[in-house]
């Protein structure tokens, strides 16, 4: 037999099929081959008589790698799929299928010895066997008859090794090598079922999402309205059916909540696919999935990729999160494989969220999702009041500090009144940047086009694009002068004011700093859950999701900070941000307040999100976006050229802009925007960056983008990468 194989190396030039020969190998499993002058693994991706080489000079499959096949025959269809849709390379899509220390054998099961009684004597009959005075071992003895077999490692600890030792050799123990599965977050979730009895507006949305199996849905629910219960009961259902569900959320951050809730519901059947988990962690999780012990995956979004058969439905909560498109190597729409996967299992498909983005609430305007509303909070209660501060104001006034005056005043009544504030501000850190102020430089970091963050907890400067840290400096390199000024106030210097202004405060900081363990998240969010903190300062990552009802105060330093982006998509994040933020408080019974800082208290996108009026804000971004072919009007094309030498980058795109520039006289219409430039971040990393960016009509895109692909495979100069990226989320 004769077998399709793709080597596992990631380089353009052995992306293609090799020919291999073979016997009773089953498609999907990966394998060890020799290739050039080396062995490598590879994976069988199809089954053939023929080969269109001299099937005398093909070389023989060395070995499988597993005696099973790590990836399935609908696996293989979405490969198929995410190479025509993105272009990318068979060896770096096949590798989001697995566990990643699964290549290379860097992991395998974990096996321990058990031991149990071997013969089948009564507890009185063995005892009398044993010396009177062998107390261990009669332990021993009667703990197994009690508890049946038990891992060696137990024994051992209880009662000493030799007990176990003296006993088989006795023949009265023997021991087996079994599996052990290693749990992450192993104590999390109580196994309590916590259920409420639906509300109305749950109900309603249950039995819509339940009408069609195979349907496309999305769940716009203000935030509180209770979505998590309306996606635990539809998998509870679809589990029910004998089907498997994967359940996403947008960030890491989020996963241990989720999964706290879906293991009280539904125990064991629950599996995580996290990257933050130890290689045997992942991997067993991973194998759970595949083979059928659990039926429930969830994770970011790579746990869109689980290994499960028989899906009956794919939840993708925050579905606007941005963190769904993955804007590096391999590229792709976590949205977009859910789908594929949706429709090639026959399952349903639901996204939800408080904001949609613009292109799914006008997909479910258009029909292509069922649009389900959920626009009362659990509790009744309105939703928060957003007071809109003008810091304009507040600097006449000659406040030049952070807080203003109507944020004090709220945040030492929250804290009089007993209970919580959260502060928002999405810049972690100190201060923004360092600036000399005699001569003006700015600390910049080697690598990057960035300028270098202070962090003063380890008295740091640090490139927040590549993580490269830098000694602090106490001289401008420039002119020697020590004079300094610092940029704007990041999370750091929140947390060192507020100990200023309320000594006697305890406040936790969430950031990207203070979360770098596994378990860092958890502890923070648990702390502040028990109340050990009245206050907790974080950027992004406390916006989302969270479900604290002490929380009545919410404060958003800067909440202009996204809205001046260049890129189309700024003021929907904005709107989403500040939706999301001011979501966090009063979803107990005390009505929550958010006060909203700013220097344009006046824009529209602000005014709106301070109501929660997603629909005007979607009907006017909508007509902004109509008249001037932005997504979901267009579609997005960016062609990014990066390289350590500037010169060949341009080389590079000048080349390739030329065809595509014949490209547009073929199809005029097509085209409604063609430009060449530097990209927003010049240099990252070392390597310089130059775009090509094009907008495209919807409807042209099936037959043009093959061709700008083609474009881009064409003579490529050495050290020169380049990727194209659909619709990409971070236009930097
Ligand atoms: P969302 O995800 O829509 O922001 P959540 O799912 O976090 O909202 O629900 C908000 C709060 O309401 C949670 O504390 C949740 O436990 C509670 N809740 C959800 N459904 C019900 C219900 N039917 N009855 C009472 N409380 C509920
Ligand atoms: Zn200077
Ligand atoms: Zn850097």
């Amino acid at each position: 037999m004769i077998y399709s194989v793709i080597v596992d190396l990631s380089a353009n030039e052995v992306d293609r099929i090799f020919d291999y020969k073979g016997e009773g190998y089953i498609v999907g499993t990966r394998v060890l081959v020799n290739f050039g002058n080396r062995q490598t693994e590879g994976y069988i991706i199809e089954e053939k008589q023929n080969s269109d080489y001299d099937p005398n000079k093909l070389k023989e499959i060395i070995r499988p790698l597993e005696d099973f096949p790590a990836i399935s025959s609908e696996m293989l269809s979405l490969g198929k799929y995410m190479r025509d849709e993105y272009h990318l390379r068979w060896a770096d899509i096949l590798r989001l299928f697995i566990p990643a220390e699964m290549r290379g054998s860097r992991v395998k099961s974990l096996f321990k010895q058990q031991v149990r009684l071997s013969v089948d004597d009564s507890l009185d009959k063995i005892l009398d066997s044993l010396k009177p005075n062998a107390t261990m071992q009669r332990d021993l003895v009667t703990f197994l008859y009690l508890n049946g077999a038990t891992l060696a490692e137990t024994l051992n600890s209880e009662f000493g090794s030799s007990a176990l030792r003296a006993l088989k050799q006795k023949g009265i123990v023997e021991t087996q090598d079994i599996v052990v599965r290693r749990t992450p977050y192993k104590n999390m979730g109580s196994g309590v079922n916590l259920r409420h009895t639906l509300l109305s507006s749950q109900q309603r949305a249950v039995d819509t999402v339940l009408s069609d199996r195979t349907g496309k849905y999305l769940l716009h629910g203000v935030t509180g309205s209770g979505k998590t219960e309306v996606y635990l009961t539809v998998i509870e259902k679809i589990v029910a059916e004998g089907k498997t569900c994967i359940m996403l959320v947008p960030e890491i951050s989020l996963t241990p909540a989720m999964l706290k809730q879906l293991r009280d519901r539904f125990g064991d059947t629950v599996a995580l696919i996290h990257s933050g988990l130890s290689a045997g962690e992942r991997y067993d999780e991973w194998l759970r999935l595949k083979n059928g012990e659990a039926q429930i995956a969830i994770g970011a979004r790579s746990a869109v990729f689980a290994p499960l058969t028989n899906i009956g439905a794919i939840i993708i909560d925050e579905e606007h999160d941005s963190s769904y498109v993955s804007d590096f190597n391999p590229r792709y729409n976590t949205v977009d494989v859910a789908e594929f996967r949706a429709n090639q299992s026959g399952a349903l498909l639901l996204l939800g969220s408080a904001t949609p983005s613009i292109c799914s609430y006008y997909n479910a305007k258009c029909g292509k999702y069922k649009l389900i509303e959920m626009p009362e909070r659990i509790n009744k209660q309105p939703l928060p009041k957003v007071e809109i501060v003008d810091m304009r104001t507040e600097t006449r006034k000659g406040n030049k500090g952070i807080f203003s005056s109507v944020l004090r005043d709220r945040l030492e009544q929250t804290l009089r009144e007993g209970n919580q504030a959260m502060l928002f501000l999405n810049r972690r850190g100190y201060s923004s940047f360092l600036m000399c102020t005699k001569c003006g430089y700015v600390a910049k970091c080697t690598d990057c086009d960035v300028t270098l963050t202070v962090h003063r907890e380890d008295n740091r400067l640090k490139c927040h694009y590549c993580g490269k840290p830098y000694y602090m400096l106490d001289k401008c390199p420039n002119c020697k002068s020590d004079s300094f000024r610092q940029g704007k106030i990041g999370t750091q210097q929140v947390v060192e004011q507020l100990s200023k202004l309320f000594p006697d405060v305890k406040v936790l900081r969430m950031d990207a700093d203070t979360t770098q363990t596994k378990e860092s998240h958890g502890k923070i969010l648990e702390a502040f859950r028990k109340g050990e903190a009245q206050i907790l300062v974080g950027t992004q990552m406390i916006a989302k999701g969270h479900d604290f009802p002490k929380v009545t105060l919410v404060g958003i330093l800067d909440g202009d900070q996204s809205l001046y982006h260049q890129d189309y998509l700024a003021t929907e994040r904005t709107f989403q941000l500040i939706t999301q933020v001011a979501g966090r408080s009063g979803r107990d019974k005390d009505v929550g307040t958010v006060v909203l800082q700013t220097y344009t208290p006046t824009h529209d996108c602000l005014l709106l999100a301070a109501r929660q009026d997603y629909k005007s804000f979607y009907e006017m971004e909508i007509n902004i976006r109509r008249p001037s072919h932005f997504p979901p009007f267009s579609e997005i094309i960016r062609i990014l050229y990066t390289g350590e030498k500037e010169k060949d980058c341009i080389d590079q795109l000048t080349e390739q802009y030329a065809q595509i520039i014949d490209l547009k006289t073929r199809y005029v219409q097509a085209f409604y925007y063609l430009d060449k430039m530097r990209c927003p971040l010049k240099r990252a990393e070392k390597k310089f960056r130059f775009q090509i960016l094009i907008k495209l009509s919807t409807d042209s895109v099936k037959e043009i983008l093959p061709q700008i692909y083609s474009v881009c495979d064409g003579k490529k100069r050495n050290g020169v990468q380049i990727f194209v990226e659909r619709n990409p989320q971070n236009l930097s």
